[in-house]
């Protein structure tokens, strides 16, 4: 309520500002945080990205070499026809596929290994090629001596060009169908210088010469076979080659993809601060409405209306409320309304101490202080049938008309004054004390025994001993001089009984009452609540 006062009408053009601007500032903060936020991941995401990348180059540089070697030696080793080069180039495969062989990503490990045996398979298959090569390279090489001292003796002449053509040739390039051709072709300057032949000597050469290509042709067929599968081979490992490649190619591939699809995921995340920027604006928007229509407008108007007046004297027409006036009046209406509510729930708190307070008045006996016979009438009232475990007591002051004929009836009020307080203090606070009429009084007691019942009768006829008779005086725990007695009527509803009505319970009671006086008085007697209903 206080804080409503504090601001009563004092909603202005400032703190209106500042209740648009603050969420502006507090969004534009929020967006930049975001952003920094968003730069920062961008910023790790890219440092992640560079150093993958650069593995990457790396590994594939490394493959790529590694590749072009593989491919190198495959083919160095298919078309060398010298041994040793094919060895080293062997070597240098194997060497190379050494390392892929380490490589743990899937497929490489497999197409490397394919790769390897087939290399392995290959090495017998080149040694065979060479040995055929080589025994090709000999048989050339006798017969073509032999051809020539053939020449020398019979004086068959060579002609330049075709020693040219027969004496140097690549023997591993030109075995097969083009050595056979040659072949064909020195056979038959064979055939010629050996029909010049006319001594023994040149005769045997000649014959010697015939076993010569009789094993050049053979070896040539042999080359054929071999040759074809060694070249066979050398294509499956080129193929295996490709095999290889692709597998590295495609690794790559889908390593380039997860990460496009690690930055598509990105870029997926941060697209709702989208919604960022767009609230701002629309928050900005509002606020320069709303400035221009409480700050300018007004202004505006204003002034227009002063020049009117000036130049026509027309008097400008009453304002209309403003937004900021409307809310004022509204925070003053709340605050009424408050205030008002707050008024009205303090005088009904009052009215209703007012209202307890009269009612305990009204149920209270003022000159004894104990309830009075009303309360005692709205108590049978709300009760009209009482359960077991209640007990009455009626006690009445014995002889009391003799004490207000010699003391005086106000000296009989103070005995009644006294009295009151000595019942009550008498009895638990669970149970009540009711002046029944004169001076007889009547204790409800709630779940009480037969032993309680009793006590309590006992207890009120020694706490009236301890008021004086002759003085009204009270000297608590102990027996006046002249005391004062009362006679006691006791009644109970047993535990075991049935629930008697309120009236059979105060008849049996002042039965009791009524036997104790007429048994000598200063004294309690009991009597069973009539079971009448
Ligand atoms: P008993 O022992 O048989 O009860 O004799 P008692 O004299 O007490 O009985 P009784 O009913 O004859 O007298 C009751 C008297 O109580 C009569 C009346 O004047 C007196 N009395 C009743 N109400 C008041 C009161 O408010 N003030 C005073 N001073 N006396 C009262
Ligand atoms: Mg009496
Ligand atoms: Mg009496």
């Amino acid at each position: 309520m206080e804080f409503l006062n504090t601001y009563r009408g004092r909603l202005t053009l400032r703190s209106f500002g500042l209740m648009l601007f603050v969420p502006v500032l507090l969004l534009m903060a929020a967006g930049g945080l975001m952003f920094a936020k968003i730069s920062l991941s961008l910023d790790r995401q890219a440092e992640n990205l560079r150093a993958a990348t650069m593995e990457k180059l790396l590994s594939e540089q490394r493959a790529a070499v590694n590749i072009g070697n593989l491919r190198y030696s495959i083919h160095t080793l298919g078309v060398t026809e010298n041994p040793n080069t094919a060895r080293e180039a062997y070597i240098d495969a194997w060497a190379v596929l050494s390392e892929s062989l380490l490589d743990k990503r899937p497929g490489i490990r497999d197409r490397a290994n394919d790769l390897q045996q087939r290399i392995i398979a290959n090495r017998p298959i080149r040694i065979r090629l060479d040995e055929t090569v080589s025994r090709l390279y000999d048989d050339w090489h006798v017969f073509f001596s032999k051809l020539h001292m053939i020449a020398n003796h019979t004086g068959y002449v060579f002609s330049e060009a075709e020693l040219e053509h027969f004496g140097r040739f690549d023997l591993f390039n030109a075995a097969g169908p083009e050595m056979h051709e040659r072949i064909e072709e020195i056979k038959r300057h064979w055939g010629q210088a050996c029909r010049l032949a006319v001594d023994g000597h040149t005769k045997d050469l000649c014959y010697e010469a015939v076993q010569s290509i009789h094993s050049l042709t053979l070896n040539n067929a042999e080359f054929s076979r071999v040759s074809a599968d060694f070249r066979e081979d050398v294509k499956g490992m080129q193929q295996s080659l490709a095999d290889l490649t692709a597998c590295y190619i495609q690794i790559e591939n889908s390593q380039l993809l997860k990460e496009v699809e690690g930055l598509t995921d990105l870029a997926h995340q941060y697209r709702p601060l989208v919604v960022l920027p767009v609230a701002t604006v629309v928050i900005m928007l509002i606020f320069i409405i709303c400035a221009v229509r409480t700050i300018i407008v007004p202004i505006r108007k204003t002034v227009h209306d002063v020049n009117r007046f000036e130049t026509d004297g027309v008097m400008p027409p009453p304002a209309r409320p403003s937004l900021i006036t409307e809310i004022n009046a509204l925070i003053a209406w709340l605050t009424d309304f408050c205030l008002l509510s707050r008024a009205e729930k303090e005088k009904a708190m009052l009215i209703e101490k007012k209202y307890s307070k009269l009612e305990t008045r009204a149920s209270t006996d003022t000159l004894t202080g104990v309830a009075n016979r009303r309360a005692f009438e709205d108590t049978k009232a709300r009760f009209p049938e009482l359960p077991a475990g209640t007990g009455m007591l009626m006690i009445d002051i014995d002889d009391f008309k003799a004490i207000n004929d010699s003391m005086g009836h106000p000296f009989g009020d103070r005995i009644l004054a006294a009295l009151g307080p000595v019942l009550r203090r008498s009895v638990s606070p669970r149970d009540t004390v009711y002046r029944y009429g004169g001076e007889e009084f009547c204790v409800l007691l709630a779940s009480c025994g037969y032993e309680s019942l009793f006590t309590a009768g006992e207890h009120i006829l020694e706490a009236v001993r301890s008021i004086s008779r002759e003085t009204a005086e009270v000297s608590p725990g102990n027996s006046a001089e002249v005391p004062l007695t009362v006679s006691v009527g006791m009644t109970l509803i047993g535990p075991d009984e049935p629930p008697q009505c309120f009236d059979a319970l105060v008849e049996a009671a002042d039965g009791a009452l009524y036997a104790a006086k007429r048994t000598g008085k200063n004294r309690a007697v009991f009597a069973p609540a009539a079971a009448k209903r």
